[in-house]
């Protein structure tokens, strides 16, 4: 079998290189570090139940058990530290939503995923939590940022990653495979998160690209949980959190903004007592999509070109078994989960 080539080292490219890896494949990664990379800016949150009305998020059983076991053999692998299991604490704003939250954990029968908890006064010097709130397990923060460089140094020693810009027309298309700058590969599998867009063979694709700014900031306080009540905010370590986040769906660049800077400060400031001082700031694109599913597959036409994209918020929890997915697709001819497949979009083409 000839290479695979992977485009794009974020958290799409990167899962799935090591799954192409794990089943035998030999592989090739080009990136571009010049371009903007969503996975650089993540808050890495990875979180089961979310949402108003508090639901199990798109395929939770499956996806949680896979991610944690995914990046510790990662971590394993690299020798390096990025995986951390944080409970994620959700302080009630009022006793209508206490009540909504508390019939929700029995209705949605989330007992597995949280479970609702007295005030915690441990945290009630800084945040504001009179009513208690939803303390949610399995959760956790991986360290996008460390993931990606980890995983880069690996890629690099074994001779498979390249720094550069991928040209689309410099693809030639065979019967049977497809070359790029005159070398021929099994499949070129673009994960190129926002800048997709772009990309001329896939440009068709409802996308719903959404920029996002975080926040990094310090406090005296010592908080080891991940506090969330609408923004959230993170323990990094050495007394340093992040916080997010906000959804702008035009002026989709990646230049933070004194207007972002303020959206997450004030609804901070909704549960958090104590002042803090902001050390950092960044912006990125999600690449999102209209269905809110990801895009996974072989463009209709171009049979040897594939996608892989659209993870959206959840990038964290969702690229581990996507990746496996789509390896096992492309090695094994296992069948792409029919949520995720670009073919429910060919129409459109
Ligand atoms: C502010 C913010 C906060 C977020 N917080 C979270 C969170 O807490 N939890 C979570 O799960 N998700 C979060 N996300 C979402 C997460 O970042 C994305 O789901 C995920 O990172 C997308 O990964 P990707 O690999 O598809 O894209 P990207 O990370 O954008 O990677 C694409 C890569 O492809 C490269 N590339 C593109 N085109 C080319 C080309 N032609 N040639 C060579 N290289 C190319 C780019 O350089 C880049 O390295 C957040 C996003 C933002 C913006």
């Amino acid at each position: 079998m000839r290479p695979f080539l992977i485009v794009g080292q974020g958290l799409a490219g990167t899962t799935l290189a090591f799954h192409l890896l794990k089943n035998g494949a030999s592989i090739e990664i080009i990136n571009n570090p010049e371009l903007p990379s969503s996975s650089k800016v993540a808050g890495g949150m990875f979180n089961p139940v979310t949402g108003k009305h508090l639901a199990k998020t798109w395929l939770v059983d499956t996806l949680y058990p896979y991610l944690h076991s995914f990046y510790s053999e990662i971590e394993d692998l690299t020798n390096d530290r990025f995986l951390y299991s944080v409970p994620i604490y959700r302080p009630f704003k009022n006793d209508q939503q206490k009540n909504q939250f508390t019939k929700a954990i029995e209705k949605h029968d989330l007992k597995d995923y949280c479970e609702v908890v007295e005030e915690q006064t441990t945290l009630s010097k800084g945040i504001d939590n009179p009513l208690g709130g939803i303390l949610t397990k399995h959760s956790g923060r991986l360290d996008v940022k460390n993931f990606l460089k980890a995983s880069e140094v690996h890629f690099s020693k074994l001779g498979i990653l390249k720094e550069g810009q991928f040209e689309p027309d410099q693809i030639i298309h065979n019967t049977s495979s497809v070359a790029y700058k005159d070398k021929e590969y099994e499949k070129i599998i673009f994960c190129e998160g926002a800048m997709a867009q772009h990309n001329k063979y896939f440009n068709w694709l409802p996308f719903n690209p959404v920029k996002g700014e975080t926040i990094d900031f310090k406090m005296e306080l010592d908080i080891d949980r991940i506090i969330n009540q609408g923004k959230w905010f993170m323990p990094l370590g050495n007394g340093q959190y992040k916080a997010g986040s906000t959804y702008v769906w035009h002026e989709l660049d990646q230049i933070v903004t004194e207007k972002g800077k303020e959206i997450i400060t004030e609804g901070l400031q909704q549960f958090l007592k104590t002042p803090i001082q902001i050390t950092g700031q960044e912006a990125g694109v999600r690449p999102a999509t209209k269905d809110r599913r990801p895009f996974s597959g072989p463009h209709p036409e171009f049979r040897n070109l594939y996608i892989f994209n659209g993870l959206g918020t959840k990038g964290v929890s969702l690229a581990p078994f996507l990746a496996k997915n789509l390896a096992e697709h492309l090695i094994l001819g296992k069948e792409i989960d029919q949520e995720t497949t670009i073919a429910r979009h060919y129409a459109l083409y």
